[in-house]
C-alpha cells in the first residue's frame, strides 16, 4: 500500500488540507493506495510553479533540448510499460494486455510529437506594400491545464501532454479521482528523463479540484477529456477567463455492417469494438446497425462470441474482459440495461455476473441487447460500459440517418466491400472519425476528436500543436523615410 503525494515545482507533497482519497482496485474492492486531495493552496502553489518555469526556463529552452527528454521519457515509458501497466490495470480494471499496449502507443505519441519540437518555425507574409516585413512566430500558449478521466489515464494525458510540451509549455495535470495512481508514477519518469522542475505538476483530487484549476486567473489553456456534463462547465469556466479550450468528450458510436461485408470480419470488429476495455472507452461503437438481410446471421454470431468472452483478474494475460473502473459506473451501467429491459429492448445476453471468484469485483457481462429503436435511451445516452445495442436497417440512406441521429459525433465504423459505398457513407457521417472495415484503431499521425455534443479541438497528428499554440505576426517598416 503506497501513499502517494503531490508533485509540485518538482518537489513530492503532501495536501495542504492532510486530506487522502483511496484507490480502490475494482477486482477485489481492496485499498491498495492513497493519493491526496488538493486543497485551492496546493492548486495555487502548482499554477505558480508552472507558471514560473514557463517564464524563467521552459520558454527558453531550445526545441532540440525539448526533444531530447521527451525522447527520453518516451523510453523510459517503453522500459516501465509492463509495470505501468500492472499500476493501471490495478487501478481502473482494464486487462493488462490492454493497459501495457497503451504505454507503448503512449510512448510513440511523445516521440512522434518531439520530432515536431525543433520544427515550429512560422513564415515570411509578402504584404502589398513592399517596404513592409512580414514574418509570424508560432508561441507556446503558457500554463495549461490537463484534466482528464480514469478509462486510460496514460493515454489520455499522452494525448495532452505530448503536444502541450513540444509546444513549449508547462502544464498542470489534475487525473481522475477514480485513477490517478499512474499519473502520479508518471512524474518520477518525467522527473529521470530531466525536465525542469515546475514543467510538470500533478494534483489530485475530485471535481472540486478541477473546478477550482479551470476558473484559475494563471491558467492559459485547458484541455479536457471527460463526459459532456463536466465538459459543460469547464467550457463555462474557461469562458470567464477568456482562455481557449479543448473539449474531448463522450460518445454513441455506430458501427455499420451492410450486407455486402466480409461478415467474419466485420463481427471481430464489432465485438472488439463495444467489449475492449469493457466498453468503457469514448469510441466504444456501443451501436451496430446491420442490414436487415443479414442480421440474423450477425446476431446469432454476435452472441455466440459475447458469451464465450473470458471474464477475470485484469492482472492475467488470460483474461479478455475485467471489471469496470468503479461503483458509481457499475450502478450507472446496471441501471442503462434495466432501462433498456423496461423501454421494451430484447435483452439477448449479458447482465450481472455471479461466477465464483469474481464476486468482489464490479462484473457486468458482455450484454447484448437485439431489435433496439433509435429513439430509445440505449441507443441515444451513452453508458460507457459493456452494453451494445444492435438496430436493424434496410438501405444505405436509412442507416446513415439512423446513424446520425444522436447527439454526439465522435466516431463511427463502416463495412463493405463496396468502394464507392465506403467513401459515400464516410462522407456522410458526421463524426470525427470514420474508420472503414477497421475499428477503434489509432495512430499518433492521425487526429481525433469529436463534432456535435462529442466536443471540439484535434488531439494526436500535427492538427493537435495547434490547439497549443498562439500566432504572432511581427510587421517591421523597413523604409528609410523619416
Ligand atoms: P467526468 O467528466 O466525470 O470526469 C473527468 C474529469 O473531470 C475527472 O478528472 C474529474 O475529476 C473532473 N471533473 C469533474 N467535475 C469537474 C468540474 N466541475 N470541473 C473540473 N473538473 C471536473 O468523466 P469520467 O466519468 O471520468 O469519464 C467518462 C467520460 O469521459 C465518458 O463520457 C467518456 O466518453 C469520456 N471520455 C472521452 C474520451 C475522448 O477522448 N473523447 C476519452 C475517454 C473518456
Amino acid at each position: 500500500m503506497t501513499d502517494y503525494r503531490l508533485f509540485i515545482g518538482g518537489e513530492w507533497i503532501e495536501s495542504r488540507s492532510g486530506r487522502r482519497l483511496d484507490a480502490v482496485n475494482p477486482f477485489n474492492q481492496e485499498v491498495w493506495a492513497t493519493v491526496p486531495e488538493a486543497d485551492p493552496a496546493d492548486v495555487d502553489r502548482a499554477v505558480a510553479a508552472a507558471r514560473r518555469t514557463f517564464d524563467q526556463t521552459w520558454s527558453k529552452t531550445s526545441g532540440l533540448a525539448r526533444a531530447q527528454m521527451m525522447n527520453r521519457l518516451a523510453d523510459l515509458l517503453d522500459q516501465h510499460a509492463h509495470r505501468m501497466a500492472v499500476l493501471e490495470s490495478t487501478d481502473n480494471g482494464k486487462v493488462i494486455r490492454e493497459t501495457e499496449n497503451q504505454m507503448h502507443f503512449a510512448a510513440r505519441n511523445y516521440r512522434f510529437f518531439a520530432g515536431y519540437a525543433d520544427k515550429l518555425y512560422g513564415e515570411v507574409i509578402p504584404l502589398d506594400n513592399p517596404a513592409l516585413l512580414d514574418y509570424t512566430l508560432r508561441e507556446p500558449v503558457g500554463v495549461c491545464a490537463l484534466i482528464i478521466a480514469w478509462n486510460s489515464p496514460m493515454q489520455l494525458l499522452a494525448n495532452k501532454l505530448a503536444p502541450a510540451l513540444a509546444a513549449g509549455n508547462t502544464v498542470v495535470v489534475k487525473p481522475s479521482e477514480h485513477a490517478s495512481v499512474t499519473t502520479l508514477e508518471f512524474a518520477k519518469l518525467v522527473e529521470e528523463a530531466g525536465f525542469p522542475a515546475g514543467v510538470f505538476n500533478v494534483v489530485t483530487g475530485g471535481p472540486a479540484v478541477g473546478d477550482y484549476l479551470t476558473r484559475h486567473p494563471g491558467v492559459d489553456k485547458i484541455s479536457f477529456t471527460g463526459g459532456p456534463g463536466t465538459g459543460r462547465v469547464i467550457a463555462r469556466n474557461a469562458s470567464e477567463n477568456l482562455v481557449p479550450v479543448t473539449l474531448e468528450l463522450g460518445g454513441k458510436s455506430p458501427n455499420i455492417i451492410f450486407a455486402d461485408a466480409n461478415l467474419p470480419r466485420a463481427i471481430t470488429g464489432a465485438v472488439a469494438g463495444i467489449f475492449a476495455a469493457s466498453g468503457q472507452s469514448c469510441i466504444a461503437g456501443s451501436r451496430l446497425l446491420v442490414e436487415r438481410a443479414v442480421y440474423d446471421q450477425v446476431m446469432d454470431e454476435l452472441v455466440r462470441r459475447a458469451r464465450r468472452i473470458r471474464l477475470g483478474n485484469p492482472l492475467e494475460p488470460a483474461t479478455e474482459m475485467g471489471p469496470v473502473a468503479n461503483q458509481p459506473q457499475y450502478e450507472r451501467i446496471l441501471d442503462r440495461i434495466e432501462k433498456g429491459i423496461t423501454e421494451g429492448a430484447r435483452l439477448v445476453t449479458g447482465g450481472t455476473v455471479k461466477d465464483p471468484g469474481l464476486e468482489r469485483g464490479y462484473f457486468i457481462a458482455p450484454t447484448v441487447f437485439g431489435d433496439v429503436a433509435p429513439e430509445m435511451t440505449i441507443a441515444q445516452e451513452e453508458i460507457f460500459g459493456p452494453v451494445l445495442s444492435v438496430i436493424p436497417f434496410d438501405n444505405e440512406d436509412q442507416a446513415v440517418s439512423i446513424a446520425n441521429a444522436t447527439n454526439y459525433g465522435l466516431a463511427a465504423g463502416v463495412w463493405t466491400e463496396n468502394l464507392s459505398r465506403a467513401h459515400r457513407v464516410a462522407r456522410a457521417l458526421k463524426a470525427g472519425t470514420v474508420w472503414v472495415n477497421t475499428y477503434r484503431t489509432s495512430a499518433a499521425q492521425a487526429p481525433f476528436g469529436g463534432v456535435k455534443r462529442s466536443g471540439y479541438g484535434r488531439e494526436r497528428g500535427w492538427h493537435a500543436l495547434a490547439e497549443y499554440l498562439v500566432v504572432k505576426n511581427v510587421m517591421i517598416d523597413l523604409s528609410q523615410e523619416c
